[in-house]
């Protein structure tokens, strides 16, 4: 049996203020159900991928000039942001990006905007992410402002959730938590994978911790995928152990 592919970047070209070219020929495939890691380190690339995906470039004045990308078959990369929350892709930004001086229940509900749900639905998906994420239904009357960055970590995943998406572009979930923390968050997105079925793309410097938990990775390199292939496989390669293991 062969898993559908949800999305598919084709060779991407994308360039900053007309003359910074940061991606140079990008290519890979998200499978439905999947986990797919893009890994590499600082400034190789990883978050600009997941905004050309997603189609936050533009705020950046970076923009996709040559290359395609297809999500369930469809041409992708000229609908807004909104439009392609509405197919079911949203991302989770780096840095996490809460609204400081909202509730965190508050900041779950605002993730509810793009579509036109019934309270009851809304309730209900609310319980699904008061389920994944317990320590949010304990802090949801506080201001997100002053939770810590795990917590709001959580809120912005929490948040993506709300919007009832299909694959979830997650940049960078580790970045300036503990360990521990780290570990948490990923077992949760691994259950929300297990469970809730939610395809993943996420960027990861930490490749130690995102192969264990991913199915996929591909290894960016100033701008261009060095190397790809099942997590397990990465895990034992020589050149990924040299340069990417030993590290993070
Ligand atoms: P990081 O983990 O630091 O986010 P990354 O792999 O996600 O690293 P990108 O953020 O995609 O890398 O950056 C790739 C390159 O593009 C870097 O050299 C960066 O300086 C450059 N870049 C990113 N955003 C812009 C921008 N708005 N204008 C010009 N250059 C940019």
């Amino acid at each position: 049996t062969q898993t559908e592919t949800l999305l598919e970047v084709n060779n991407i070209e994308v360039i900053y203020n007309h003359v910074i070219l940061v991606l140079k020929g990008v290519s890979l495939k998200v499978p439905k159900g999947g986990i797919t890691a893009l890994l590499g380190g600082n400034g190789a690339g990883k978050t600009t991928t997941l905004k050309a995906v997603s189609n936050l470039l533009a705020s950046e004045r970076g923009e996709v000039t040559k290359g395609s990308i297809i999500y369930r078959g469809e041409r992708v990369q000229d609908l807004t942001p909104n439009d392609l929350v509405r197919k079911g892709v949203i991302q989770v930004m780096e840095g996490r990006h809460c609204f400081e001086h909202l509730t965190v229940e508050e900041n779950l509900l605002t993730g509810a905007y793009t579509r036109a749900a019934s309270r009851g639905d809304v309730d209900a998906d609310l319980e699904m992410v008061y389920e994944y994420f317990p320590r949010l239904k304990e802090r949801r009357r506080s201001q997100a402002g002053y939770t810590s960055g795990g917590e709001q970590q959580m809120v912005a995943i929490g948040r993506a959730l709300m919007s009832r998406p299909e694959t979830i572009l997650l940049d960078e979930p580790s970045m300036g938590l503990a360990p521990q923390l780290v570990e948490q968050i990923f077992n949760i997105v691994k259950s929300l994978n297990e469970e809730q079925g939610y395809t993943f793309l996420l960027a990861e410097q930490n490749t130690n911790v995102a192969l264990r938990f991913a199915h996929y990775g591909y290894i960016l390199e100033s701008g261009r995928v060095v190397m790809d292939g099942p997590a397990d496989d990465l895990r034992e390669n020589p050149d990924v152990k040299e340069f990417y293991l030993g590290m993070s």
